[in-house]
C-alpha cells in the first residue's frame, strides 16, 4: 500500500517560545553546544513515512529529538540526566503540551551506568563504606570471592501508575504465590526497580497521601524497609523524580514540591508552523512509529553520546566564586529558605557548563538555569510565620526582662 507521509516546508522559528533566561544580551538564543544539541538538529523537515505499519506506540517512545519548541522543558530534563544532583524535575501546564511525551522520550538518552545484579540494589560502594554489613549476605560472599556484582546497563525510566496501590509501589506479598503454593513471597516494589533510575509519575498532585509518603521516605533516605508479618526487606531507591502536573487538577503538597530541584512551566506553542510541524510529526509518528522513529535515529544518537560525554566531564566542573556570590544573594533576595534551593540551582549551572563541555560554570550558565531552579519556592505562609514567630520571641522576651526586673526589685 503506498500510504505515504510527506512533510515540508520552512523551518519554523524556533526562538519563538524561547525564554529570556535562555537568550544572550543579544535577544538571539544563546550560542551552545546545548542549544545546538536540541535546536540544531531538529530542524529535519522532510520525512517520507510508509503507512501501512498500525504499530503499539507506546512501546516505542515519540523521540526525544522529534520534539519541536519546549526548549526550557527539554533543558531540563537533560540537565537532569547529565547531572542526577539537580534532583528532578517537574513539568507544570495545561494537558496535550507534551509533558509526558518529553518524559517518555528522555529513554532514549539515558545513559549506561553500573547497575546492581542484586534485587536489594547492593553496589560495590556500599561495601568500602561499611563492610559486609553494607550489602546482603549473597552479594558479601560474592564480592568476597571477587565476583562483581554490577553490570553496565542502561538508566531506565520507571513509570509510576497512577492507579498504582501502595503494595505496587513498596513492594508486598506476592498474592499468586501464596495461593498457587502455599509460601509467603516478597514482591520488590516500583521504588525498588526505580533504583539508580528515574522514576516518572504523571500527573503526580493526584497520588493518593500514602503513596506520596513512601516516595518521599524513600527520596529522603535513598531506601525503605518493607515488613509484612515475620517477613521484612530493605531495598536501595536513590532515584531521579519526573513529574508532571496540571494546575487545573489540585496543588501539590509542598513537601513532596519541594523534592523536585528543576521547576517547568509548560505551555502550548504560539508559532503556527511549530504547531504544524508537531502536528506533521506526531501523524507520522501514529502511521509508522519505528520508521519514524528511525528519521531520528541519527539525532538521538549523536545526542546520547552527548550526553555521556557531558556526565564524563560533570565531575571536574567547577561553580565560578562569582557566579555562586551572585546565586546566593538572588535566594537571598527571593526570601527562599530551603536550601535545596541553590543547591539546584548550583548543580543544573554546573550540568549546563558540562554539556556545553566547559570546566566552569560561569554567571551565564547560572541565569539559564536560575528561574528553573528558583521557581515556585517562595512560601507568603513561611514569610507571615516568621514575621509572626519574630513578634512572638520579642515578647517572650520581653516579659522575661520585666518578671526577671520585678523579681530583682523584690530582693
Ligand atoms: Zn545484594
Amino acid at each position: 500500500m503506498e500510504n505515504e507521509i510527506e512533510a515540508t516546508g520552512e523551518t519554523p522559528d524556533d526562538q519563538v517560545d524561547i525564554p529570556a533566561h535562555l537568550l544572550a544580551g543579544d535577544g538571539q538564543p544563546r550560542s551552545s553546544m546545548l542549544l545546538r544539541l536540541l535546536e540544531g538538529r531538529s530542524a529535519k523537515q522532510v520525512l517520507k513515512i510508509p503507512g501501512e505499519e498500525l504499530g503499539l506506540a507506546e512501546h516505542l517512545p515519540y523521540p526525544f529529538m522529534a520534539l519541536v519548541g519546549q526548549l526550557e522543558m527539554r533543558t531540563a530534563l537533560l540537565l537532569a540526566v547529565v547531572n542526577p544532583n539537580v534532583g528532578g524535575v517537574l513539568l507544570v501546564g495545561p494537558r496535550g503540551t507534551g509533558k509526558t511525551t518529553a518524559a517518555r522520550g528522555l529513554s532514549d538518552l539515558l545513559p549506561l551506568i553500573p547497575q546492581s545484579v542484586c534485587m536489594y540494589g547492593c553496589m560495590p560502594e556500599d561495601y568500602e563504606s561499611e563492610g559486609p554489613d553494607g550489602v546482603c549476605a549473597e552479594c558479601a560472599a560474592k564480592l568476597e570471592r571477587g565476583e562483581s556484582i554490577t553490570r553496565l546497563a542502561s538508566v531506565q525510566l520507571i513509570e509510576l501508575p497512577l492507579n498504582a496501590r501502595l503494595d505496587d509501589v513498596i513492594g508486598g506479598i506476592n498474592e499468586r504465590v501464596a495461593i498457587q503454593q502455599n509460601r509467603v513471597r516478597l514482591d520488590r516494589g516500583i521504588l525498588s526497580h526505580a533504583d539508580r533510575n528515574m522514576l516518572y509519575i504523571d500527573e503526580v498532585n493526584l497520588l493518593g497521601d500514602e503513596i506520596v509518603d513512601a516516595i518521599l521516605d524513600a527520596a529522603a533516605q535513598g531506601q525503605y524497609t518493607v515488613r509484612r508479618g515475620p517477613m521484612r526487606a530493605t531495598y536501595r531507591s536513590r532515584f531521579v523524580l519526573v513529574g508532571s502536573m496540571n494546575p487545573e487538577e489540585g496543588h501539590l503538597r509542598p513537601q513532596i514540591m519541594d523534592r523536585f530541584g528543576l521547576r517547568v512551566t509548560v505551555n502550548g506553542l504560539a508559532d503556527p508552523a511549530q504547531r504544524i510541524l508537531v502536528y506533521d510529526r506526531i501523524r507520522a509518528y501514529y502511521a509508522n512509529p519505528r520508521a519514524f522513529i528511525r528519521t531520528f535515529e541519527e539525532e538521538t544518537h549523536l545526542a546520547s553520546e552527548d550526553v555521556s560525554i557531558a556526565r564524563s566531564l560533570l565531575p571536574s566542573v567547577a561553580l565560578a566564586p562569582d557566579a555562586q556570590a551572585l546565586g546566593l544573594r538572588l535566594v537571598q533576595e527571593l526570601s527562599i529558605h530551603s536550601h535545596r534551593a541553590e543547591f539546584t540551582m548550583f548543580e543544573a549551572a554546573r550540568a549546563y557548563a558540562a554539556i556545553d563541555a566547559r570546566e566552569e560554570a560561569t554567571v551565564d550558565d547560572l541565569r539559564a538555569v536560575a528561574p528553573m531552579a528558583l521557581r515556585m519556592r517562595r512560601s507568603e505562609f513561611i514569610e507571615q510565620f516568621f514575621i509572626s514567630q519574630q513578634g512572638e520571641d520579642m515578647e517572650i522576651d520581653g516579659l522575661f526582662a520585666r518578671l526577671h526586673g520585678e523579681a530583682g526589685d523584690g530582693a
